[in-house]
């Protein structure tokens, strides 16, 4: 059985525009992969389609998540099959209090009749909450209604934190987030590190990857990963731009 996030070939569109154009990736059980790429060349597109996004209309290719056809599955289940994104603009919902929020999604991941044992839910998500710095009040509000940039990013981590899902696929983490921020959003991703779990850290920025040291760097651009590279790729990309990758001829 393979243990990776599988994607191959894929071909995604939005309103009628094709946005990812035959984009092929894989992310092992157990490696941290980073996709860095310019503004608009469709990182978040990406990550909204694995997700299952109903806007996006894939119209050719495959991801699989280890044996698992994520492309056959609803936005719910392909979270139950172990997928979680960290959004790059995490949404609000209001009347949802945070707490009976995460509680209802770790319940929908129990069998039926079983229920989930509040105590030891609420002893967990305050320790996780102190290890990202998150005052306890968080738990009674709405879910991101009114919270800063850095609070949502940070409330995204516990989401992950929470979920425990295998592989896990964030998009911006950084932005918004102050140097303090970054290192200890940085510090709950690295703990969560494991042979049993898969990252792809989607950023602009190589600051990011000074705190989380990924095993892979890929370049996005135009709807495509046009290089890949190791850790270094990054420190590269930050010093020279993209312009001497998306100006070379296409590599087969
Ligand atoms: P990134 O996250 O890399 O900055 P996105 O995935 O957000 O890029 O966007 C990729 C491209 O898709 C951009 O050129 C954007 O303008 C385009 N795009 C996104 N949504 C739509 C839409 N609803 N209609 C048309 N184009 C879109
Ligand atoms: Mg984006």
């Amino acid at each position: 059985m393979s243990q990776s996030l599988r994607i191959e070939n894929l071909h995604a569109s939005v309103d009628g525009h094709e946005i990812l154009k035959g984009l092929s990736l894989e992310v092992p059980k157990g490696e941290v992969h980073a996709i860095m790429g310019p503004n608009g060349s469709g990182k978040s597109t990406l990550s909204k389609v694995i997700a299952g996004h109903e806007d996006y209309v894939v119209t050719e290719g495959s991801i699989y998540l280890d044996d698992v056809n994520l492309l056959e599955l609803e936005v719910d289940e392909r979270s139950r099959a172990g997928f979680f994104l960290a959004f790059q603009y995490p949404h609000e919902i209001p009347g949802v209090t945070n707490a009976n929020f995460l509680r209802a999604a770790r319940q929908a991941r129990l069998p039926k009749g079983e229920e989930v044992d509040a105590v030891a839910f609420y002893r967990e998500m305050y320790a996780k909450m102190d290890q990202l710095g998150m005052d306890r009040k968080f738990t009674g509000r709405s879910v991101n209604e009114g919270f800063s940039g850095g609070e949502k990013k940070r409330n995204e981590i516990l989401q992950m934190m929470m979920l425990e899902p295998k592989y896990a696929v964030l998009d911006e983490t950084d932005s918004g987030l102050d140097i303090d921020a970054l290192k200890i959003v940085a510090q709950g991703v690295n703990a969560m590190r494991s042979p049993e779990r898969g990252f792809l850290i989607i950023t602009h920025y190589q600051r990011l990857l000074d705190y989380i040291v990924p095993d892979v760097v890929h370049v996005l651009h135009d709807g495509r990963i046009i290089h890949t590279g190791g850790k270094e790729l990054a420190y590269e990309l930050e010093e020279k731009g993209y312009d001497w990758i998306t100006k070379e001829p296409a590599a087969a």
